[in-house]
């Protein structure tokens, strides 16, 4: 059930960054128990080994030469992060960012207690930075770092175990040790966050979490990014500077996937917009014609919304819009598309379910959306008018589906709302 209140949520300029604002408070007991867990142990193995390796002078030149690059293009591309902030908010996701280019360099060149060290180096930058614009939350930031040293410490075991020294030497043994350091640090890094993340949000499914193939993608490609820098550190130190044209250019390029995900994705709910709806939409319709199912389109429009927002207001309206939409995709949890139409209007589009299954799915929408509780007394009813195509020889439309489901809506509308209507 659902909680809204009529206070306006902290924006970011007044959200606090004391201490006992770090919001986590929020975070549910064993959650902080393993955050915590993770950071200590990071810090733990980061002494002992900085205790017990050694440093030449070659690693002490590859070292202070990362530290300045890395150091140095994190402020330079702030602006780029910002902007990816800006198109992806929420952070529902496992995500990665450039850190991982000089964490692995690191990696491969120097003793990885002080590939440690820069990698906490540059999460306190970050941390420093995402203060000063008053964004973010601190425990998610230092908790990403400790995930990251962890990463490193744990590739660079392998590197270490296989010999250490100069691992990027030749014959043919290198590159399958360089890859196998590349995926355990992959593998630790998104295990250790999506554990973390899932206590933390307790995501119904832990698809919801897992990092898409374009961001997958970018992990890898920071990663093969980290091994050029390192080549380049070991064998011709003065190109070093070229991995900073490739890292821009690569994190450029990162903003392509988040554009487009922001292009599609309505901002109030998180839902599909309206052409990303009709794209899905148009895609069911036709495989249903191909598998001879049913498909059916369902109009949702909310209420007497008009009186939500002139009694408690539109902060209050838009809370309750994006509280239905997280509802609706509560209940459609699957392969059901469902998007925002437009205003306080939801559509949906069901396949390989007869009209009558379609119907009983209608009814569920309707009555989960009446039990949402607000507070001040406020309730919410949804109408629902439904359109079928059945099986046969011609092929669905889906215009003409939503126009039938549009005027099923009117007639529930008339006969009284709170109600489902077939065309
Ligand atoms: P009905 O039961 O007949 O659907 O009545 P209604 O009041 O819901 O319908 P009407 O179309 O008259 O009003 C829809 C309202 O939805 C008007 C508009 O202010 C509000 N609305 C549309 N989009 C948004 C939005 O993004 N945020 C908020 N807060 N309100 C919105
Ligand atoms: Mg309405
Ligand atoms: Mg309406």
């Amino acid at each position: 059930m659902s909680k809204i209140s009529r206070r306006s949520p902290p924006t970011p300029a007044t959200r606090s960054w004391t201490l006992r604002h770090w919001q986590l408070r929020t975070v549910p007991h064993p959650a902080k128990v393993f955050l915590l867990l993770v950071e200590l142990t990071a810090v733990a193995i980061t002494v002992a080994l900085l205790v017990a390796q050694r440093v030449s002078t070659a690693e002490w030149v590859r070292l202070g030469v990362l530290t300045f690059l890395a150091i140095g293009y994190a402020e330079a591309g702030a602006r780029i992060e910002r902007l990816k902030r800006y198109l992806s908010p929420g952070g529902d996701k496992v995500a990665s960012n450039q850190v991982s280019v000089w964490a692995f360099a690191a990696v491969l060149t120097v003793p990885s207690g002080w590939a440690a060290v820069l990698v906490a180096l540059l999460y306190g930058q970050y941390l420093v930075r995402r203060c000063r614009d008053r964004t973010g939350v601190p425990y998610r930031v230092i908790f990403a770092g400790a995930t990251v040293m962890l990463s490193a410490e744990a590739a660079g075991a392998l590197v270490t175990w296989d010999g250490g020294g100069d691992v990027l030497r030749g014959g043919l043994r290198a590159p399958v040790v360089v890859i196998a350091a590349l995926l355990v640090f992959t593998l630790v890094n998104f295990g250790v966050l999506l554990t973390g993340m899932c206590l933390v949000r307790r995501p119904p499914t832990l698809r919801a979490m897992l990092p898409d193939s374009d961001s997958f993608g970018y992990e890898i490609a920071t990663l093969a990014l980290g091994i050029v820098t390192a080549e380049f550190l070991v064998h011709s130190l003065a190109l070093t500077p070229v991995a900073l044209i490739l890292a821009a250019y690569l994190h450029r390029s990162s903003l392509v996937n988040s554009l487009h995900r922001s292009s599609r994705t309505d901002p109030k709910t998180g839902l599909p917009n309206l052409p990303a709806w009709t794209e899905h939409a148009q895609a069911v319709l036709a495989h249903s014609h191909r598998h001879g199912q049913t498909v059916t389109i369902l109009f949702c429009d909310l209420d007497h919304f008009k009186v939500v927002n002139d009694m408690y207001g539109h902060q209050v309206g838009d809370r309750v819009l994006a509280a239905v939409a997280q509802c609706l995709r509560r209940e459609l949890r699957g392969h059901d598309g469902i998007g925002r139409f437009g205003g306080e209007e939801f559509v949906v589009v069901l396949d390989a379910i007869s009209a009558a299954e379609a119907d009983a799915v209608a009814g569920r929408l309707r009555t989960a959306v009446s039990a949402l509780h607000f507070d001040d007394d406020l309730t919410i009813t949804m109408s629902v008018g439904m359109a079928s195509h059945e099986p046969g020889l011609v092929a669905p439309e889906l215009q003409p589906l939503i126009g039938r489901a549009d005027k099923a809506l009117r007639i529930a509308k008339a006969d009284g709302r709170n109600r489902v209507r077939a065309a």
